[in-house]
């Protein structure tokens, strides 16, 4: 029942060439259901792409005296379709509180665009043993927020901080195993969650997209660095069920 996707998050890499490669190669190769997340400067240029647009952040609020932000009103007249939330880069160089993620996923819902909820835990919490109910609380603090039919409009994305762009990618049993808690927990809230895509991401490559995505809660990947380079982001688009 779940349409796999793949995101890729260009984070504050490329640049316009590149952004006008990959829409001319994509063009030229159709993909299914294909997100890129880009810096602000280059939304507008790729608002007649093949591809689907997205944003990496954007404020909690809707306009006003926030100097440097952006709201998603704006970013819906450039053609972005989602934005992605909490990301764990942001949670840690912006001091982003679960409540501050929890109300920009409401912000994104309430102008129409789809939020990419990311959560995930440091290593840490991993050695610890604590990975299920770190994300368990990451997921609450949203759903005390928004109501609970958010679980059903937007994407979630599993991203091991201690993955993300180091190449120790989780393995796909370790990945499926996290995927398979937000889950049970997101259809316990809301049982039409069970059509909810989760995309797993922390190092996925062209090498290793196939089995990750070949798990049965994985529904796809958010890809940072190999989003960046034409050949292995097809690959890894290539590689979803
Ligand atoms: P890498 O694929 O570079 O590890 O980044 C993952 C990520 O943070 C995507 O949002």
């Amino acid at each position: 029942v779940r349409k796999p996707m793949v995101a890729g998050n260009w984070k504050m890499n490329g640049s316009l060439a590149l952004l006008h490669t990959f829409i001319s190669e994509l063009k030229a190769s159709p993909l299914l259901d294909t997100v890129l997340c880009l810096p602000y400067p280059y939304l507008a240029a790729a608002s007649k792409a093949s591809f689907k647009v997205g944003a990496q952040d954007c404020s909690q609020f809707g306009a006003g005296a926030h100097t440097g932000d952006i709201a998603v009103g704006m970013l819906q007249e450039l053609g972005a379709t989602y934005v992605i939330v909490g990301h764990s880069e942001r949670r840690q160089d912006h001091n982003e509180s679960n409540i501050a993620v929890a109300l920009k996923v409401q912000t994104v819902l309430n102008a129409g665009l789809t939020p990419i909820l990311c959560v995930g835990e440091p290593l840490k919490v991993r050695e610890a043993g604590n990975v299920n109910k770190f994300v368990f609380e990451q997921l609450q603090a949203v759903i005390d927020v928004c109501s609970k039919d958010f679980l059903e409009k937007c994407i979630i994305a599993y991203e091991p901080i201690w993955a993300i762009g180091t190449g120790k990618t989780a393995s796909p049993e370790q990945a499926q195993e996290v995927h398979q808690f937000i889950r049970t927990e997101i259809v316990k809230w809301n049982h039409n969650a069970v059509s909810t895509r989760l995309l797993y991401g922390g190092s996925v490559n062209a090498s290793n997209a196939h089995a990750l995505f070949a798990k049965p809660d994985i529904d796809g990947g958010l890809i940072g660095g190999a989003s960046l380079k034409i050949d292995d982001f097809i690959a890894i688009c290539n590689a979803v069920k």
